[in-house]
């Protein structure tokens, strides 16, 4: 195996194992991403952090820890850290 992994195909696996699973089981709760450093966000639902650079987040539509939709808007989005 010599194909080069990428944090985007990464993204993608998770994406796509979550919209599959997405069949009607429980409400998911509705949260956003809080930007702890350029490359680590915390889920605003379960406060667990990913490691996804801030440019792969809009493909990171859901939490892959705690199943939260990903579209409420970040309010703290211009905060500077
Ligand atoms: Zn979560």
């Amino acid at each position: 195996m010599s194909e080069k992994i990428t944090v985007k195909d990464i993204v993608d696996i998770y994406v796509k194992a979550l919209a599959e699973a997405d069949v009607d089981i429980l409400e998911r709760p509705h949260g956003h991403w809080k930007r702890i450093s350029e490359r680590t966000h915390a889920c605003s639902i379960c406060g667990r952090r990913i490691w996804v650079y801030k440019e792969n987040l809009p493909f990171v539509k859901y939490c892959p820890l705690c199943g939260a939709r990903m579209d409420e808007e970040d309010t703290n989005a211009n905060e500077t850290l």
